[in-house]
């Protein structure tokens, strides 16, 4: 049974109804984000805020150690920015120091090290060179390793992973050209032969990153599909693809804005013999494979995004303070202040869902598909305004080459290259109009769960009425609660002002999870389709997670740190500008403009004014 309306484009309620198929259906775990959808928050599991062990820690800074001393002697970012080549000696030295297999297993070789320790080795190098992090996460964070770590079986582990400490760089395929948001629809064939023993793959695949280079791919092919209640479903299966094999050919080399040095471009696949025991995770689960190695790989760009985020602010912070005009640092003129308070806050709370989110992947008692989705979503999106606001605060010098300022014996802060490289980061792992679905898919599942069997016409309709009765009880108990006022505080002993955000979360997770029934109601399955409302509710949701991992995170530097005791101060900066978001979120929801828009917007893709791009060099 669909859970979507019945109303939506053919094509589109196919796709959903197949990425629908391949969600992790079960929540085995806690999470702390859907609890703000259902109008409870549990503090508990996000405070006191989570840190590695000593004994981790120390192991992870002697590596960052490590690795910082041969960046700094070894790469230089501009020079790979302009020769568009990472030096071979570079990866190769990446390699001999176990770069390339930092989550994988001592026994296979690796390092063995935590997720928090692989995300900071990541925050590192996004700080410094763009294409190198890019290189190093590609492989890792959904390249061959971390899937096979997963999901492997033991022969595959112990026939791949010990290649990853060798000189083995691995990517991830998914994309095609007509196949990007929408997996369904890619083409790329793998077909049974030898009684299927062997698959034989045949297709293009677009923008993977390292694929020019990788040894070992993760490649998404179509396998014969499976006939499920007498309908046939698509299989989209992963394997395990050796580049040497033959008919793999990489047919060209992408050039992007920015991350210059990436090898990305176009892969054939031309019969392409791989063994059945290539898969990875089973046929047709693909997709499902994909979701969860992203519950986790998709940490990867917060942290890197923050590292580079810091380096913006140490920019913007150096230039503002020494910049004279009109007779004062233009860091004390207030427009250029309030830029400056608000990029200082924000990478605060940046910081605070990186790590926290990263600590919850170590420690595995934590369903983080939601969070991780709200990390990569917000992280990416505050980075780009970071990026974007430093080099607005180094006025021209902001959009010099940092080369060039070089040249003229000037501070050659990277802004430049860094907006560049910068850009890229909204639209992959999950573009954020994606990330806006997906969150609102999983923040739904509550609501969802209790109505699918009235919808569902396989259900009886003594099954029907047992489901409604079930369902009204458990919103006579639950939607009662949401009134009930919070007089009992968050109940987490915060000092203040902290405490006051946290009572503000409480308070509008309750009004969050009252607004979602009501348009549940309302809309019933059409609410799914329904974006604009939808992506209110994710932005609150969004902005309410990252006050309470600011807040948590805070809470624990004031206490143990007394250097970082004016973290709170950052915190409640940033709680005080997401609280004006969120407000004018929910004015948003009732008093909006949508039907206006969709009619401009539906004009505007028919060509109604197409007078309007006149006078321009056609
Ligand atoms: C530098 C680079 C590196 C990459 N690395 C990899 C890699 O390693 N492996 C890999 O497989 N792919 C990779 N990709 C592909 C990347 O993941 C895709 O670009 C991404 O999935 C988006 O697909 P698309 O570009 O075709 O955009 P489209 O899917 O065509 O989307 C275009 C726009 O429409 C929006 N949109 C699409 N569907 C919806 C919807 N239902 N509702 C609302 N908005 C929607 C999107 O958010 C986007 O803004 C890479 C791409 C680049 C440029």
């Amino acid at each position: 049974m669909s859970i979507f309306d019945k109303h939506m484009a053919k094509e589109q309620r196919k796709s959903m109804e197949f990425a629908e198929d391949s969600r992790q259906d079960e929540w085995t775990y806690p999470s702390f984000v859907a609890g703000l959808f259902k109008g409870k928050v549990n503090w508990n599991l996000i405070h006191p805020f989570r840190e590695q062990s000593r004994e981790k820690r120390e192991e992870g800074d002697k590596f960052l150690a490590k690795l910082e001393k041969f960046l700094k002697e070894n790469l230089n970012p501009d020079e790979v920015d302009r020769s568009r080549e990472i030096p071979e000696n570079v990866i190769k030295g990446l390699f001999e120091m176990g770069a390339f297999a930092i989550k994988i297993p001592k026994e296979y070789g690796g390092l063995g090290l935590s997720h928090v320790t692989y995300n900071r080795v990541v925050h590192l190098l996004g700080s410094f060179c763009g294409s190198t992090a890019a290189l190093i996460s590609a492989h890792q964070s959904i390249g061959v390793p971390q899937p096979l770590i997963l999901f492997g079986t033991d022969e595959q582990k112990r026939k791949y992973l010990p290649r990853f400490r060798k000189g083995a760089i691995s990517g991830f395929a998914l994309t095609e050209a007509l196949a990007g948001s929408d997996p369904r629809i890619i083409k790329t064939q793998a077909t049974p032969v030898e009684g299927g023993k062997y698959f034989l793959i045949n297709g293009e695949k677009l923008w993977c990153t390292n694929g020019n280079i990788a040894d070992l791919l993760v490649v998404m092919a179509e396998t014969p599909p499976k006939i499920v209640r007498g309908k046939e479903k698509k299989q989209i299966t992963a394997f395990i693809v050796e580049t040497n094999t033959p008919g793999f050919e990489v047919t060209y080399r992408c050039e992007f804005m920015g991350l210059s040095a990436i090898q990305n471009g176009i892969m054939r696949f031309n019969n392409v013999k791989v063994p059945r025991e290539n898969i990875i995770l089973g046929e047709g689960k693909g997709l499902k494979l994909a979701f969860i190695t992203l519950n986790t790989g998709r940490l990867t760009l917060p942290a890197a995004v923050t590292g580079m985020s810091k380096m913006c602010l140490n920019a913007a912070r150096r230039w503002a303070a020494e910049r004279k005009q009109w007779g004062s640092p233009i860091g004390e003129h207030e427009a250029i202040a309030s830029k400056l308070s608000c990029m200082a806050a924000t990478v605060f709370a940046m910081d605070a869902v990186t790590w926290l989110v990263s600590y919850m992947a170590d420690d595995k008692r934590f369903d983080i598909r939601l969070e991780a989705a709200m990390a990569k979503l917000f992280c990416t999106e505050e980075s780009w305004k970071i990026v974007n606001d430093a080099v607005q605060i180094r006025g021209g010098r902001g959009y010099e080459t940092a080369p060039s300022l070089a040249g003229r014996g000037k501070a050659a802060y990277p802004l430049e290259r860094a907006i560049r490289d910068s850009r890229i980061n909204t639209l992959l792992e999950g573009s954020s109009e994606i990330m806006h679905l997906f969150i609102a898919r999983e923040a739904l599942d509550f609501h969802l769960k209790k109505i699918k069997a009235l919808f569902d016409p396989r259900v009886s309709v003594g099954g029907k009425l047992k489901a409604a009765v079930s369902s009204a009880l458990s919103y006579s108990v639950w939607y009662p609660g949401l009134w009930v006022p919070c007089v009992l505080g968050c109940g987490g002993g915060l000092k203040s002002p902290l405490d006051k955000h946290m009572m503000f979360v409480k308070k509008t997770s309750r009004r969050l999870a009252k607004m979602v029934f009501h348009k549940m109601l309302r809309y019933q399955k059409g609410l799914v389709s329904k974006q604009n409302i939808l992506n209110r509710f994710v932005d609150i949701s969004v902005d309410l997670f990252a006050m309470s991992a600011a807040c948590s995170y805070a809470d624990g530097l004031s206490k143990n740190d007394k250097d970082k005791a004016n973290s709170v101060e950052l915190a409640d900066l940033f709680c005080r500008e997401a609280k004006n978001r969120i407000r004018e979120k929910f004015r948003e929801i009732k008093h909006n403009h949508d039907k206006l828009s969709n009619s401009v917007a539906k004009k505007t893709l028919s060509g109604n004014y197409s007078w309007l791009e006149n006078d321009i060099v056609k």
